[in-house]
């Protein structure tokens, strides 16, 4: 059993062709940028729909834990203090309440993917495993990726590139192309920015190069934090390296309101979004010190 917040299906960004991405539970980065913060725990969690919130009160009398408060007739949650009982759920009449997370065995996955073969082969698609960091459930993930393949599925995974050496070494030949992440420039700013150093992302990198493996370096650019002209000279360099391509993915606030709705505030509060014009200047800065196959996402 693995624990998966999502799969959609008809994914047009997560690999080539028309895909379903599986989005697995759990990751050990907190990127300040984070678009899935429900990814983050690796465990089932509550969520609240703050739009669908009437303040009514029922879930304050249906929770034992004392997770639901009223406070001046609004309605506040300690998050921190949920067993995940879903009592409360039933109780809302707005369906405000929910939870993110769900455990499904392999086959039940595989079996939700068949659905959509048709389509995967007529465009070139297949089945992209995702997250939070998909290498974070291994043993899971590793069973997942031999399944998938042994149906003749086109595998790619997402990654944050933080995992053993050894357990991308052990699922490498099951995985037809990594999305392979690169956020920051500097082990020192890597860790302010994510909570962990880049080091160890960067030597996995070059191992699944060195064995032949197809990557797509896919790099989020987020002004004020890893925008630097250090930083896209670093993309253009590895750009040079191997890989099939680069995508830049410029800053975007999808993120904000899906951390409300689990009690995070980790997420940035003052950032400008990118205009198109900045994404096209970053792009010829990095081709013009000797990046290669590099486009916007
Ligand atoms: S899921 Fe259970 S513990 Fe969590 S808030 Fe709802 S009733 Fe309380
Ligand atoms: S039961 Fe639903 S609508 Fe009522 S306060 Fe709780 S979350 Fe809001």
């Amino acid at each position: 059993m693995g624990i998966i917040f999502d799969i959609q299906r008809f994914c047009v960004n997560d690999g080539p062709g028309i895909r379903s991405t599986i989005f697995l539970k759990g990751c050990p980065l907190k990127c300040l940028w984070c678009h899935n913060p429900e990814s983050n725990l690796r465990g089932r969690q509550l969520y609240c729909d703050w739009q669908k919130c009437t303040h009514c009160g029922n879930c304050v009398s249906a929770c034992e834990y004392g997770v639901h408060q009223m406070v001046n007739g609004k309605h506040t949650i300690q998050f921190d203090k949920c067993t995940v009982s879903e009592a409360c759920i039933k109780v809302c009449p707005n369906q405000a309440l929910g939870i993110y997370g769900e455990e499904k065995e392999i086959d039940e996955i595989v079996a939700e993917v068949m659905k959509d073969v048709d389509f995967y082969d007529s465009s070139g698609g297949g089945v992209t495993i995702s997250g939070g960091e998909p290498m974070f459930q291994f043993e899971f993930v590793l069973q997942l990726a031999k399944s998938l393949k042994e149906k003749n599925f086109h595998v790619c995974m997402e990654t944050s590139g933080f995992a053993g050496t050894k357990h991308y070494e052990e699922i490498a030949p099951y995985i037809d192309l990594f999305l392979f992440d690169y956020k920051a420039t500097g082990d020192e700013l890597h860790q302010e920015l994510t909570g962990v150093g880049n080091a160890l992302i960067l030597d996995n990198l070059k191992m699944l190069l060195s064995i032949g493996k197809k990557v797509i370096l896919r790099c989020p650019i987020i002004p004020g934090y890893n925008l630097s002209e250090e930083h896209l000279k670093m993309i253009a360099a590895i750009s040079k390296e191997g890989v099939q391509s680069v995508e830049i993915i410029p800053y975007h606030d999808m993120g904000i309101g899906k951390a409300k709705k689990i009690g995070s505030d980790l997420f940035l509060k003052e950032v400008r979004t990118p205009e198109q014009t900045d994404v096209e200047e970053w792009i010829e800065f990095m081709k013009a010190n000797g990046g290669r196959c590099i486009t916007q996402a």
